[in-house]
């Protein structure tokens, strides 16, 4: 980034911890649980785990890929817990979530990059929150459609992926994902009929045509929810920012993109994939 773009009064945080956010972290800590909260240093920590609720991340906490933007731990993971599904089910149970959202490292190590445990995963949740929705955001299993079915046909409520970023920078900040692959995860979303969702960072250095491209392809497969939040930099080793957003335009993305289409459309600086999740899912 341009050193003498500071970051604006808009991007301040408030960082809160009420008796919600206390018991929120002893059962996270407690059940050996990852979130994408604090391994992604969401800004938004503060005011979720203050409501009570989080973004479970399973399949360890080392991702095989190194995206460039993201400040998840990259290399050799571990074997997988297998206490882990029952585990993520319970907290979610002590925690009194109507809807729960999942998300995992990538594991492309594993023959299956991790498609079973997903499915085993969504399955125990189903099994002791029998009320709860579940909104899983999903890697690309490589492509391989019959990956991707095994989470489709553990039946979520709404599964994710993220494009990121548009398709001119894809490749720049994505390590291994790419972006027709990306769609085609959305499309087979679709298809079966689950709401499918994506997520993009501005900021990169994208232009506003760009991201209106990005819209037109995204319901071109279907896509029904889309958010749009400032990326942040975790750290100077990381991806530059190349732009602060104003809230202005997070207002007129959201306002085109309504118009593309989508049924929801979560667009300002401070918006990430998971946040006010509990907004996009259809009511049972
Ligand atoms: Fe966690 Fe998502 Fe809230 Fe960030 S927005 S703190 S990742 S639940
Ligand atoms: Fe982060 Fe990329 Fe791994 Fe996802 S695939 S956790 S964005 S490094």
């Amino acid at each position: 980034m341009n050193e003498r773009v500071r970051k604006p009064e808009w991007l301040k945080i408030k960082i809160g911890a009420n008796q919600r956010y206390t018991d929120t972290k002893k059962i996270v800590d407690s059940h050996c649980l990852h979130t994408i909260c604090t391994s992604g240093r969401c800004p938004n920590l503060g005011e979720c785990w203050g409501r009570g609720t989080a973004t479970f991340m399973i399949s360890g906490e080392i991702c095989t890929r190194s995206c460039k933007f993201c400040n998840t731990m990259t290399g050799k993971p571990l074997a997988l817990n297998q206490e882990e599904p029952t585990n993520v089910a319970k907290s979610i149970a002590l925690m009194k979530l109507d809807h729960a959202v999942i998300t995992s490292v990538d594991r492309d190590d594993l023959p299956d990059q991790g498609a079973e445990h997903w499915a085993k995963t969504i399955t125990e949740i189903k099994r002791l929150n029998p009320n709860t929705t579940i909104e899983v955001l999903i890697p690309d299993f490589q492509g391989k459609p019959e990956l991707i079915q095994k989470v489709i046909d553990a039946k979520p409520d709404i599964i994710s992926h993220n494009m990121e970023t548009i398709k001119r920078i894809s490749p720049n900040v994505r390590s291994a994902a790419n972006y027709s692959r990306s769609l085609s995860v959305i499309r087979q979303i679709a298809d079966s009929g689950i709401r499918a969702k994506s997520g993009i960072m501005v900021g990169l250095g994208e232009t506003e045509e760009e991201v209106y491209e990005l819209m037109d392809d995204l319901r071109a497969v279907n896509c029904q929810v889309l958010t749009i939040g400032q990326y942040l930099q975790p750290s100077k080793k990381h991806y530059p920012v190349a732009a602060y957003i104003t809230p202005q335009q997070f207002t007129k993305y959201r306002e085109i993109g309504e118009a593309k289409g989508f049924d929801k459309v979560e667009s300002a600086p401070l918006v990430r994939s998971s946040y006010h999740a509990e907004k996009h899912i259809v009511t049972k």
